[in-house]
């Protein structure tokens, strides 16, 4: 019931913000539903993204992106099992629509596909609230703690395959670029479990040479030791200075990540395939890494993203984002960055002149200054796309 105290400062109130200028805020949440989702996929090589837009009733519109392996699995998921839930809805529920998401579907893999293509919509139905609500995501999600994060870039070297002299061009164009961190991937897993011709530890001795003395260099052999070799060869790069270590274990081999990150002095990151909350939580109870490389556009977005982030908290883990998308994913990414008490030191991101076609469609993208990843100054997820050249580009 309106009782005179709260009409006369409503009325004051109102009256003030008018004066200035400003909203004139309502206590009412805008009484709009989802007309229309879309799954958008554009690919050119490896330029290629799988976009989520989703039109409010008041012709409002919101941006997220799945990861887009397997481009066309995920698609199909957004259109066939997720737009018919989320439309008609209201995009403030996102709480509800992602607990309707995942559970109607979770029988066909609880992680993987489905938060793939869930993280895409959830992305989206953010970046809608703020736009609806002309706030950014940071801001409903628990305000700014930063608004900026030292990114880093990463190469491949495929096993020892990739030559070093080119390995070693890559890694010095990616300082040239601006970044002050950079992985050496070494792709290990994909050729072999501890391959006896292991090419890491000389890979990164060249490398770190040639790098400035200023720019750290740290390896992510993307999971591809048991746990005396992770534990050999992160002694090995700690000597010579590395000072994180990625994935040295397979996700499906806990115990062996445990024992390398008890026996190592640097600490170990990991998780980029764990893909929600209890997977996550199984990945801490049992490998106890220090800092734990979700990826948003992976793990369920926003909405599950936060989940993570807070038990990593519980758990007293840093958070370091695993992110190889240059512009929508990596504004979900850094809107979670800017809002919570437990960011890690660095974030992963690419260079968008890797991704020519996809940034075209964005007349205000992410910005990389000074080795950094900036929040954006912007409504939602604080990116504004070219409806014209979204168009042509995904041709919808
Ligand atoms: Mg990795």
């Amino acid at each position: 019931m309106e009782n005179r105290r709260n009409f006369i400062k409503k009325t004051v109130l109102g009256g003030m913000a008018m004066l200035a200028g400003a909203r004139a805020w309502s206590n009412e949440v805008p009484d709009v539903v989802v007309k229309d989702v879309k799954a958008l996929a554009y690919q050119k090589g490896s330029d290629r993204a799988l976009y989520v837009r989703i039109e409010a009733s008041n012709g409002t519109i919101g941006w997220g992106e799945c990861s887009p392996n397997g481009i066309g699995v995920i698609q199909t998921l957004v259109k066939d099992l997720l737009a018919p839930l989320v439309t008609g809805a209201s995009p403030f529920d996102t709480e509800k629509l992602w607990e309707e998401m995942f559970w109607t579907n979770h029988d066909l893999g609880a992680g993987g596909a489905l938060t793939y293509a869930i993280a895409g919509v959830d992305n989206a139905l953010w970046d809608l609230k703020g736009k609806l609500l002309g706030v950014p995501v940071y801001a409903l999600i628990g305000g700014k703690l930063r608004d900026r994060v030292p990114a880093y870039g990463g190469f491949g070297i495929n096993g020892g395959k990739v030559p070093i002299a080119k390995a070693t061009q890559r890694a010095v164009g990616l300082a040239e670029h601006g970044f002050k961190i950079v992985k050496l991937r070494a792709q290990i897993r994909e050729n072999n479990l501890n391959p006896a011709d292991d090419p890491t530890i000389e890979y990164y001795k060249a490398i770190r040479k040639a790098l400035p003395s200023e720019v750290t260099l740290f390896v992510d052999p993307n999971e591809g030791y048991t746990a005396f070799r992770a534990i050999e060869v992160g002694r090995a790069l700690a000597d010579l200075g590395m000072p994180y270590f990625e994935a040295p274990c397979p996700n499906e081999a806990m115990s062996d990540t445990r024992q390398a990150v008890e026996a190592l002095d640097i600490p170990v990151l990991t998780g980029e395939k764990c893909y929600n909350r209890w997977m996550f939580r199984e990945l801490i109870e049992k490998a106890n890494p220090d800092m734990i490389n979700p990826d948003f556009s992976k793990s369920g977005g926003i909405t599950e993203g936060l989940k993570i982030c807070h038990l990593a908290q519980v758990h007293h883990k840093m958070i370091v984002p695993h992110n190889t998308k240059p512009m929508l994913a990596s504004a979900a990414t850094i809107q979670i960055l800017a809002s919570i008490p437990n960011c890690g030191p660095m974030v992963e991101y690419i260079e968008t002149s890797l991704y020519p076609g996809i940034c075209s469609i964005f007349d205000q993208g992410i910005e990389f200054s000074d080795g950094e990843m900036l929040l954006p100054k912007g409504d939602g997820l604080g990116l504004v796309i070219n409806e014209k050249r979204a168009k042509q580009l995904f041709g919808y």
